[in-house]
C-alpha cells in the first residue's frame, strides 16, 4: 500500500525560495572582488536568481545545460548557483587553481555552454578560450563601470545582462534525480573525474549537514564558508544557509588572517569552515596582533588532517570549537564529523583534543565500514586498517561519462581510497590514502603519520614522505623535509625524532631536504609527483 503523502520533489529552488519567503531580509553578505563590501537580504538574492535565470535562457541555456563559473564566494555566485540548478540546467564549478591544461579539459569534458568567470580570471580565460570547444558565451561577472577591455569573443558584463531580463520567472518543478550541479574532483591520478550532483542529493546532504551533530545551524546563526564555492559546493553552505534562513557571509577573493579575521569580527561570524591551511594563517595573525575572536562559536576544518595543536589553540586561546571533518567531491562533501555519541559530553578539554585528531562518525545517511584487500570488513577496534568504503544517497553512483571505474563494487559501496581505523566509538581515522600507503615487506605503514610525527619538531615547517623502492622489502619510507627558516636540523637529529614515536621498522630508511614540496590545487601534497622525482632514488639501506 502506498503511502498517502504529497511528492513534492526535492528541488534545490525551494531551499532560496524558503529563504525569501521566510527570512526575506536576513542578509548575505560579500567580500566583492572590486573590493566594497556587498550586502542585501535573501529576498533580493531570489529576485536577482530569477532575473538570471531569464538571462540565461536568453543565452539559449536549455534543461541539463551546464553554466561553467570561474569564481569566488561572492552574491553573484551564488545568484548562479541558483539560477542555473533552479531552472533546470547544471552549475559546473570550475577551480581555477588549477593547471591550465586540466581547465581546458574540464571545460570541454562538461561541455559548458556558457562560461561566467570574476574579474580575476579574464587573463587565463583570455589565454584558453580558443581551446574551449563548446563555450557560446563568456559572461564577466562585474558591473559596467568595472568592464576592462577584452579579448574574448562573446564577451558579456554580468550587470548588463541583468539589467535587460526580466524578473518574472517561476522556479520550474521536475524530477527530484534531475542533475543539479558538476564538480571534478582535483585528480591526483589522471584525468579529473566528473561528479554529477541531483536535486534530491543535494537538499538531502543540507538537511543532514545542518543537524546539531554535524554542522549545527539555526536562523540565528551567521556562517562563513571560507572553503572556496569551486571547491565541492563549498561543502553544501550556499544551500544549508538559505535552507535555515541563517546569514550568510561570503570571503570573496582574500583568505589571509587579517581579512578573515575583520569579516568574522565585523559580521558576527558564529560558524566558519575551510582547509587547515586558512586556520594556521588566522592563528597566525592572532598570535601577531593580540585580537580576539568574540563571536566565533565554531570551526568546521577538514579537506586534510586537523593537528591537534591547532584544535587545542582554538581552544584554549579563543574559546572556539574545532570540529574535524571528512568527506569528498564525491560524498557532496560530508562523510563523517567528530561530535562524540551519548555519554561522553562531559570530557575534559584534553579528551576533547584527543579525540578531535581522529576524522569523526558517520551521521545519518552515510554508511560506512574498513575492508581487507578480499573486501572483508574489518574489526571496529582503532586498530585494524582497510580501505574505507561508503554509501548513502549523497554517495555518487558513477562518475559522469566514465565507465568501468573500479571504485564501485557492485554491492552498492563506494571505495574511497582513503585507509582509515574505526574505533569503537565507531570514530573513524584515516590513516593513508590508499595509493599513498607504503607497503613494506608485505606489511602497511601509514605516510600521514609519519609526516605527522616530522612535523611536530620544531624545526619542521613541512614534510612528506613516500615510498622508495627497495630490494627486500619491496619499499621503504622516504622522508622529504623543508626545514623552518634559520632552522639547521639534520638527517640524524630527524631520524633520532622517530624513536619511541613509532614502531623501528616505520622509522624512514632516509631524510632529504627540499626548499619546497609540490602541491595540488587544493592545497594536499602531490605525493604523485613526488613519487616520480623519487623513483630512482637509492636508499642508504638497499645495499643490504
Ligand atoms: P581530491 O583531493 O582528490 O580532489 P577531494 O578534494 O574530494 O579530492 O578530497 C577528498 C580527500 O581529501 C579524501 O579522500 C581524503 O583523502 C582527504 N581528506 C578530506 N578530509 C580529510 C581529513 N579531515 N583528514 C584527512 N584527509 C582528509
Amino acid at each position: 500500500m502506498e503511502g498517502l503523502m504529497m511528492g513534492t520533489q526535492l528541488l534545490v529552488s525551494s531551499l532560496l525560495r524558503n529563504a525569501a519567503i521566510n527570512h526575506p531580509t536576513t542578509e548575505v553578505v560579500s567580500r566583492s572582488v572590486e573590493g566594497p563590501i556587498h550586502r542585501y537580504g535573501y529576498a533580493d538574492l531570489e529576485r536577482r536568481a530569477r532575473r538570471l535565470a531569464n538571462a540565461l535562457q536568453g543565452l539559449g541555456v536549455g534543461p541539463s545545460d551546464r553554466v561553467g563559473t570561474l569564481a569566488w564566494n561572492t552574491w553573484r555566485h551564488l545568484e548562479i548557483y541558483y539560477a542555473a540548478s533552479g531552472s533546470g540546467a547544471v552549475c559546473h564549478t570550475i577551480n581555477p587553481r588549477l593547471f591550465p591544461p586540466q581547465i581546458v579539459y574540464i571545460v570541454n569534458h562538461g561541455e559548458d555552454k556558457v562560461l561566467f568567470l570574476d574579474l580575476t580570471f579574464v587573463p587565463l580565460v583570455e589565454q584558453l578560450a580558443s581551446r574551449f570547444e563548446t563555450v557560446e558565451a563568456f559572461v564577466i561577472m562585474t558591473d559596467e563601470a568595472n568592464m576592462p577591455e577584452i579579448r574574448l569573443p562573446g564577451a558579456l558584463c554580468f550587470e548588463t545582462l541583468m539589467k535587460a531580463a526580466s524578473e518574472d520567472f517561476e522556479w520550474p518543478s521536475f524530477d527530484e534525480n534531475t542533475a543539479s550541479s558538476l564538480c571534478y574532483s582535483s585528480g591526483t591520478t589522471g584525468n579529473p573525474k566528473g561528479v554529477l550532483y541531483s536535486h534530491r542529493s543535494t537538499v538531502l546532504h543540507a538537511m543532514a549537514a545542518a543537524l546539531p551533530d554535524v554542522v549545527d545551524v539555526s536562523a540565528r546563526d551567521v556562517t562563513m564558508p571560507v572553503v572556496p564555492m569551486f571547491h565541492v559546493n563549498a561543502w553544501g553552505f550556499p544551500y544549508y544557509t538559505p535552507m535555515m534562513g541563517a546569514k550568510l557571509v561570503l570571503p570573496g577573493p582574500l583568505a589571509d588572517g587579517a581579512s578573515i579575521h575583520e569579516l568574522l569580527e565585523n559580521e558576527g561570524v558564529t560558524i566558519s569552515a575551510g582547509v587547515p591551511t586558512v586556520w594556521l594563517g588566522l592563528l597566525q595573525y592572532l598570535e601577531e596582533t593580540g585580537k580576539a575572536l568574540s563571536t566565533v562559536k565554531r570551526l568546521v576544518i577538514g579537506g586534510s588532517a586537523v593537528p591537534r595543536a591547532m584544535t587545542e589553540a582554538f581552544l584554549d586561546r579563543y574559546g572556539v570549537e574545532v570540529r574535524h571533518a571528512w568527506g569528498m567531491t564525491e560524498m557532496s562533501p560530508l562523510g563523517t564529523i567528530n561530535t562524540p555519541p551519548h555519554g561522553m559530553q562531559d570530557e575534559t578539554p584534553e579528551q576533547f583534543c584527543d579525540r578531535q585528531v581522529k576524522q569523526g562518525r558517520a551521521f545519518f545517511g552515510v554508511e560506512m565500514k574498513i575492508v581487507d584487500d578480499d573486501d572483508n570488513t574489518l574489526p571496529e577496534d582503532g586498530v585494524a586498517f582497510g580501505m574505507l568504503k561508503v554509501r548513502g544517497p549523497w554517495v555518487c553512483s558513477a562518475y559522469y561519462k566514465e565507465s568501468g571505474s573500479d571504485t564501485h563494487d557492485g554491492n552498492g559501496w563506494f571505495a574511497t581510497g582513503d585507509v582509515a581505523t574505526i574505533d569503537e566509538t565507531r570514530n573513524m581515522q584515516v590513516t593513508d590514502r590508499s595509493k599513498d600507503v607504503i607497503k613494506s615487506g608485505g606489511e602497511w605503514i601509514s605516510s600521514i603519520e609519519l609526516e605527522n610525527i616530522a612535523v611536530g619538531h620544531p624545526d619542521v615547517a613541512e614534510a612528506a614522505s613516500i615510498g622508495v623502492q627497495h630490494p627486500k622489502w619491496d619499499e621503504r619510507p622516504l622522508l622529504v623535509v623543508v626545514r623552518r627558516e634559520g632552522a639547521e636540523l639534520s638527517r640524524g637529529d630527524m631520524l633520532a625524532y622517530f624513536e619511541g614515536r613509532v614502531a623501528r621498522w616505520w622509522v624512514p630508511d632516509d631524510v632529504v631536504f627540499v626548499d619546497e614540496l609540490p602541491h595540488t590545487a587544493t592545497g594536499k601534497l602531490l605525493k604523485m609527483q613526488l613519487r616520480e622525482d623519487y623513483k630512482d632514488y637509492v636508499l642508504p639501506t638497499a645495499g643490504g
